[in-house]
């Protein structure tokens, strides 16, 4: 079993609230949410951080975006709009090292 979590939720190892799936990206509903829609959208694939990210990551990790379109619009916000954060490194605030795309809605945040 892989040590890492979000590798373990990719592949059902561990639970989660799965809201999209592909061959390549899950999203599932965070469980501390920060905000009254909070889901986080990773590749299946093992890739840490922005900071180790190569180029042939880059077709997986546009594609998230793509995810994160398709959750505002199915949710409710692609009007309104949303945010999307990319905690990175542990200055950055990222405490899973495996990449994931927060995906927040439903409030304004506040700016800082
Ligand atoms: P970050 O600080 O950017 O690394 O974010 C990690 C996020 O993962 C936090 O918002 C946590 O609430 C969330 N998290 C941690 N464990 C789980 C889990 N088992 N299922 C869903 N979300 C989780
Ligand atoms: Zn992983």
């Amino acid at each position: 079993m892989s040590e890492c979590l979000f590798c373990r939720i990719a592949s059902r190892e561990s639970p989660a609230d799965v809201e999209y799936e592909d061959d390549e990206i899950v999203a599932f509903k965070d469980i501390y949410p920060k905000a009254p829609v909070h889901v986080l959208i990773i590749p299946k694939r093992h890739i840490a951080s922005v900071m180790t990210a190569e180029p042939e990551d880059v077709g997986v990790l546009g594609r998230c975006l793509l995810v994160a379109r398709r959750l505002g619009e199915v949710k409710g916000f692609a009007e309104r709009g949303y945010r999307i954060v990319v905690n990175s490194g542990v200055d950055g605030g990222q405490v899973v090292d495996h990449i994931h795309f927060h995906f927040l809605a439903g409030r304004r945040p506040s700016r800082g």
